[in-house]
């Protein structure tokens, strides 16, 4: 945005870093969207992701409770507090079986993705070379940016099983950081042992960072929990990875997630943090301890009502004849365009036109999700019920 009027007689305009950002793919369906809601049509939007369930009330008790003490009322610690620390290291033994240390391999963030976006302006020098998947979530390409880093793309193919291949990685020159996310936004996929062991065992031979997004930590179906990259002997020498209680239980809105793993990577964190914000309202902290304690089934019966609605849309769509591969892990259907349509824009174009749903065009997500698009699982199973039948028109 600029402006230029009499009275202001010069043009304001933005940093070159901003101007330099890659165009927001998701504008056009975004716009479209918009249109067709303005318009009155009764819109399913498959489009986003963020659970459409409320936090849990005993997280909304917490955190009202410990609104009523003064003492959360100041600036938070930088480090967040202790007992906050002491609770995620807990939660992580139990659900990975790994140690970490409060003091130096925990740090709290106001949500993951400030942490992921954060990390780079402390590690990454002007034309540092980072690879990262295509596709990928948006936001780790302009954090990448915003620090001069150079991003080499390693495509993400469904023969692989999403997962990028490392003998390609270790082939490359001078590599400084490997971003992965796993369980995966978009495609689903979860890594397996055998491609952390050999990320990590490349990473110390090369002498790279790995930082691993595990926003999806919890939301996984058929019992099969997706595993840590700190699990992986030798992981901490050279990882990072970043956790979130967005997903787990339903608090997008709160902002409150954590990194851990190797201490000199979180203190680069920390550091660049402390000249950036203070810490995360002290009273929201006390309710993310109280979140980390719930009961297992809170965690359950999320993973039941979102496996419960990909089978009823999996299931709906193969009775079209779309063939999709259903997902092991993540809110999200991540499905080849389905035959008689030629691009991932089309084919959102289309169910949004003919039929009032709104999908995510895979190649939002980097060129290597063209034909693809992306549903998540987060409207109800009668919702997406009504989405199937809609469909059987267009397909
Ligand atoms: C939702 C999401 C996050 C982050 O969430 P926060 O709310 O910032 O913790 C991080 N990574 C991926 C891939 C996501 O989809």
């Amino acid at each position: 945005m600029s402006t230029n009027t009499e009275s202001n007689p010069f043009t304001i305009e933005f940093a070159d870093r901003l101007k330099e950002l890659p165009p927001y793919l998701f504008v056009e369906i975004d716009r479209a969207k918009r249109a067709a809601m303005a318009q009155g049509r009764d819109v399913i939007n498959l489009g986003i992701g963020d659970p459409d369930y409320p936090t849990h009330p005993h997280i909304i008790e917490a955190l009202k409770e410990a609104a009523q003490d003064p003492d959360t009322h100041h600036y938070a610690l930088d480090n967040g507090l202790l007992e906050l620390r002491e609770e995620i290291a807990n939660w992580f033994q139990n659900r990975f079986n790994v140690a970490l240390d409060v003091e130096t391999e925990i740090h709290p963030c106001i949500g993951s993705k400030e942490g992921i976006a954060h990390l780079p302006l402390g590690i990454i020098n002007p034309k540092d070379k980072v690879v990262l998947t295509d596709p990928a979530y948006p936001a780790y390409r302009p954090s990448i940016q915003f620090a001069g880093g150079k991003i080499v793309n390693v495509p993400l193919k469904a023969g692989n099983g999403f997962l990028p291949d490392v003998s390609k990685i270790a082939a490359m020159k001078d590599v400084k950081m490997v971003l992965v996310n796993y369980p995966n936004n978009p495609t689903s996929a979860t890594a397996t042992k055998e491609f952390y062991t050999e990320l990590v065992n490349c990473a110390r031979e090369k002498g790279f960072i790995i930082v691993s997004d595990m926003a999806y930590s919890e939301v996984y179906y058929d019992g099969e929990k997706p595993i840590s990259i700190l699990e992986i002997e030798g992981a901490k020498d050279v990882a990072i990875e970043f956790h979130s209680l967005s997903k787990t239980y339903y608090m997008t809105g709160w902002r409150i997630g954590w990194a851990c793993g190797n201490p000199t990577l979180v203190a680069a964190l920390a550091k660049v943090k402390s000249n950036f914000d203070s810490g995360i309202f002290t009273a929201i902290q006390k309710a993310g301890i109280v979140a980390l304690r719930s009961a297992p089934e809170v965690t359950e019966e999320m993973r039941e009502l979102y496996q419960d609605r990909r089978d009823y849309l999996i299931n709906g769509l193969r009775g079209l004849g779309w063939k999709i591969t259903p997902p092991k892990a993540a809110f999200y259907v991540w499905a080849k365009i389905p035959k008689g349509f030629s691009s991932s824009m089309e084919t959102s174009k289309a169910f949004l036109d003919k039929s009032d749903i709104v999908v995510t065009p895979g190649n939002g997500f980097g060129e290597a999700g063209e034909g693809y698009v992306r549903m998540a699982l987060t409207v109800s199973k009668e919702r997406i019920n009504q989405a199937v039948e809609r469909l059987a028109k267009v397909l």
